[in-house]
């Protein structure tokens, strides 16, 4: 390749070749129709999650995936497995779960003049797989995760998971942030809104009933 010195200088290298999820292209070449499929295994980087949800930073996540060479620069395809650890949206309970996904990116030449933000862009010979796999995994993941489809959460007045304790109940089955709302409905029926009842008995015949 007489190209790859020449490429080197020109472009300041943000990438660092020995990064993870930093893939070398120079195997593939240039000519458009070539390709090459590679399967490795990478640790998970950093703050890939979501509120309840995300893959624990350097678990392997095992990547494999196809490289084509286009007239305009490089088609990655692939797919990439993920563990995931969480917590249940309803009874907080841990959550251990695993996840595919699958990612597709155009990786534009150095020289093209496409907009950087329509697609990724070779540095050199090298393509940046992180911001595609973030992308790919961050947006499958669940945003409610459960521990169970049934899962019936926590009882409001104890905090008692409620799957671990069918027909769990109260005596006292009032929940106290109700207590309050109930006396004042007490009152309004009481002696003292006795002219109010009157004065709208005249449209229903509840009042009669009494
Ligand atoms: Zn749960
Ligand atoms: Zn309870």
């Amino acid at each position: 390749m007489l190209c790859t010195g020449l490429s080197e200088e020109l472009f300041a290298m943000r990438l660092d070749s020995r990064s993870p999820l930093v893939v070398n292209t120079h195997e593939l070449g240039r000519r458009p129709g070539s390709m090459l499929t590679l399967e490795f295994s990478v640790p998970a980087p950093a703050d890939l999650k979501i509120e309840l949800m995300g893959v624990p930073e350097g678990s392997p996540v095992p990547i494999d995936m196809r490289l084509e060479a286009v007239m305009e620069g490089v088609l990655a395809t692939g797919s990439a497995r993920t563990s995931l650890k969480g917590e249940c949206a309803r009874c907080l309970d841990p959550i251990e779960d695993s996840l595919e996904v699958t990612f597709q990116e155009l990786y534009v030449y150095p020289e093209s003049d496409a907009e950087p933000d329509e697609a990724g862009r070779l540095e050199g010979e090298l393509i940046d797989l992180e911001p595609v796999l973030r992308d790919a995994v961050v947006l499958a993941l669940p945003f409610q995760p459960v521990c169970e489809p049934d899962c019936q959460g926590l009882c409001l007045e104890c905090g008692v998971r409620l799957s671990d304790s069918p027909g769990h109940a109260h005596e006292e089955s009032v929940d106290p942030r109700w207590a309050a709302l109930l006396a004042v409905k007490t009152d309004v029926s009481g002696p003292s809104a006795g002219d109010e009842q009157t004065r709208s008995a005249g449209h229903g015949a509840s009042a009669d009933e009494e």
